[in-house]
């Protein structure tokens, strides 16, 4: 553990000479800029005081007359622990079909523990994740042991349709007591809030219906979110009517109106989840080599098997994307419109969380700092991109009172990345330590990490 060095100065003392990864508290943190998650300033040279997994104290000096063990990252940066507020834990980042290569009944198991760690391991220690496999939810207990605390809606809810066919991640409602026997039935599933899709495939639900859903998930002690995948500015009004809590992709920012319906999303405290590294993502297979298209560290990290796949998806998104710009989108264009839209939104009041619909097309687990930049492309400053990847997205699970800020009294979920990121954005991708309710559960200075994806990697080098 070279980065772990032990000061003693004179009023301190090692108290606890075990391990420090088995250790739960109580030490201090010394490092050289921290960025509490509030969007409030960047404190430089802070000292973090940790004991049975909570932030006891922040301040410049260490407390004095204590007996603390001393972690010294004084040439670096601490944030609160990202929360990646949409990511699904069961796919790996190829789309639906190249997901189906990779991923079988027999690994399917091993696939999500894998992304689980990669997740962890980028700086994730929450996952919200809106539509996931009921086979997938007897994986929590192990899901949580060697990856991010994990929130999940379970199986989605979609208006019935006729002859439409639905894959197992989706339930169908009829009507508004329907909806909400279908809110109760998720609860029952193991859902922790309920995902609602409103798409131009479905029929759009009746107020009458969604209100029913909202109001059965609110009793239940669920958020209800929404997805929202194209341009559709009746889908926004009518879940503003509803009273959901969250809007997921980048639609709710491409309105026709949107002076007045960024102001209402604003006043109730609405999250917003665009996802915008995800669509970054696609676009940068015009300028990027393909097999580079996911960027070191992460490429190495990643079994070979699927770091090949991407690659190889690459390609057909690049062939995807050129075949929008022969019929007339450009690119460069509609990145400045959509920057321009983030900037309006945030200016608006708007709250916006990264979640880059993690383990859909060339976005495998460990990326969310992709959804970083494109806040801070869009010219916001550091310490509000670094509010969008932690305290909104824990607002978005549910969980600000715990999680997504470093202040006395919350959950010490901890991130140190190298260097000062006052200086340079991107080192949201350069993670030093990971710390989860106290305990450091990554560290990349102790050696290559072989703990669950160690099966599949195995499996690539034969
Ligand atoms: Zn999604």
């Amino acid at each position: 553990m070279r980065r772990l060095r032990l000061a003693a100065p004179l009023a301190l003392f090692l108290l606890f000479p075990g391990p420090v990864r088995s250790q739960a508290g109580p030490y201090a943190i010394r490092v050289g800029w921290l960025i509490d998650g509030t969007g409030g300033s960047a404190q430089p040279d802070a000292a973090v005081v940790v004991r049975n997994g909570r932030i006891e104290s922040i301040g410049k000096a260490l407390p004095a007359g204590q007996r603390l063990r001393i972690l010294d990252f004084s040439s670096d940066t601490a944030v609160p622990g990202y929360v990646d507020a949409h990511g699904h834990i069961t796919l790996v980042g190829l789309g639906e079909e190249a997901d189906a290569r990779l991923v079988s009944a027999s690994n399917r198991e091993q696939w999500v523990l894998c992304n689980a760690r990669t997740a962890l391991a980028s700086g994730v220690t929450t996952l919200r994740d809106p539509g996931t496999y009921p086979w997938a939810l007897a994986l929590r207990k192990q899901i949580e042991r060697i990856g991010p605390r994990w929130i999940t809606a379970g199986r989605q809810l979609v208006k019935r349709a006729r002859d439409t066919s639905l894959d197992e991640m989706f339930l169908e409602f009829d009507g508004p007591d329907d909806g909400r026997a279908r809110a109760r039935q998720l609860r029952r599933e193991g859902a922790e809030f309920i995902k609602l899709r409103l798409t131009k495939q479905r029929p759009l639900p009746s107020l009458e219906e969604l209100r029913a859903i909202v109001e059965e998930g609110h009793h239940l002690g669920l958020k209800v979110a929404v997805h929202i995948d194209v341009p559709y500015d009746d889908a926004v009004r009518l879940a503003l009517a509803a009273g959901v809590d969250t809007m997921e992709h980048n639609a709710p920012l491409r309105l026709a109106d949107s002076d007045e319906l960024f102001s209402q999303m604003a006043a109730r405290g609405i999250v917003v989840v665009p996802g915008m590294g995800n669509w970054q993502a696609r676009i940068d297979t015009l300028s990027i080599p393909t097999e580079e298209i996911i960027e070191e560290p992460l490429r190495s990290k990643l079994p070979r098997k699927l770091a090949a796949a991407l690659g190889q998806h690459a390609r057909e998104v690049r062939e995807q994307v050129l075949g929008w710009i022969k019929n007339g989108f450009n690119p460069d264009n509609r990145r400045k419109e959509a920057l321009q839209e983030t900037l309006r939104a945030h200016r608006a009041g708007v709250l916006l969380a990264t979640g880059p619909d993690t383990g859909v097309d060339l976005m495998p687990h460990g990326r969310l700092y992709k959804d970083a930049y494109w806040y801070a492309e869009a010219g916001l400053p550091i310490e509000a991109v670094v509010r969008m990847a932690t305290l909104n997205g824990a607002r978005a699970a549910g969980l600000d009172a715990e999680v997504g800020s470093l202040l006395p009294g919350k959950r010490a979920d901890i991130l140190i990345l190298r260097g000062n990121l006052l200086q340079d954005y991107q080192r949201l991708k350069d993670v030093a330590l990971v710390i989860r309710n106290g305990r450091i559960v990554f560290n990349p200075a102790s050696g290559p990490d072989s703990t669950a994806c160690s099966e599949l990697l195995k499996a690539n080098q034969q």
